[in-house]
């Protein structure tokens, strides 16, 4: 079995779940008391956070980095950026270290194409749902994303960093999420792109209303895929 190696913090409330479904998808494939070989570098995520605000993601892609480099040094075989938002300085990460890296966006292209969405929703952070590089990642690929309109996107930023990221789940917020999934399968989205790897605490992608994406699931299968090749 091959080592990941995880860049966690990101927050550390999707960093456990990352830690539990790829533990429990090498148990599932190999059976018996199989768990993954994995090691999280995990960040302390209010300089991150700070950093995304402030628009220093230079800065913030020399603390993955560095982040990297560790885990490449401490024996991993791959790197993972545990988060969507972060991927914004995955070109960054990438050329510090040898290792290959599994960019989140890649597994969602081909969970998308794989059952012929052309039009998802794509829901996440600010920084996700408004800089092109996620929209362009899969727009490249030939899916054309829609995106919640400005006072969701809003709302949504805010029930990620002010909630979710401290663990808190409400029906208000669950509620508010369906909502915004609801008025896009107006504007014709064939399916919704859980593009923040915190969304997942809501509910889970079968009861979005629309064919769910959750970009943590599809991300942690391509990682075991990669330990178990
Ligand atoms: N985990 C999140 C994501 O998937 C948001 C936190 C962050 O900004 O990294 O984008």
């Amino acid at each position: 079995m091959r080592t990941i190696g995880l860049i966690g913090g990101m927050s550390w409330q999707s960093s456990k779940l990352y830690y539990e479904r790829i533990n429990q998808l090498v148990a599932d494939r190999l059976g018996g008391s199989h768990s993954a070989q994995i090691i999280i570098n995990s960040l302390d995520f209010a300089q991150i956070a700070r950093l995304q605000a402030e628009g220093g993601w230079r800065e913030a892609g020399a603390i993955l980095a560095n982040a990297a480099q560790s885990l490449e040094r401490a024996g991993a075989h791959v790197i993972a950026i545990g988060a969507n938002t972060m991927h914004k300085v995955a070109p960054q990460v990438m050329a510090s270290v040898r290792l290959p890296l599994i960019h989140i966006g890649d597994t969602l292209v081909a969970a998308l194409r794989s059952e012929a969405r052309s039009r998802p929703l794509l829901l996440g952070t600010r920084y996700t749902m408004e800089d092109p590089f996620m929209i362009d990642h899969l727009g490249n690929k030939g899916i054309g994303a829609l995106v919640p309109d400005r006072a969701d996107r809003d709302a949504l930023h805010a029930i990620i960093y002010e909630e979710l990221i401290k663990g808190i789940v409400t029906d208000k917020s669950r509620d508010t999420v369906l909502a915004m999934i609801e008025r896009s399968s107006a504007r014709e989205a064939d399916s919704v792109i859980f593009g923040c790897t915190e969304i997942g605490m809501l509910f889970p992608p079968t009861e979005a209303g629309l064919p769910g994406y959750d970009t943590l699931e599809l991300h942690a299968e391509a990682l075991v895929d990669f330990a178990l090749a």
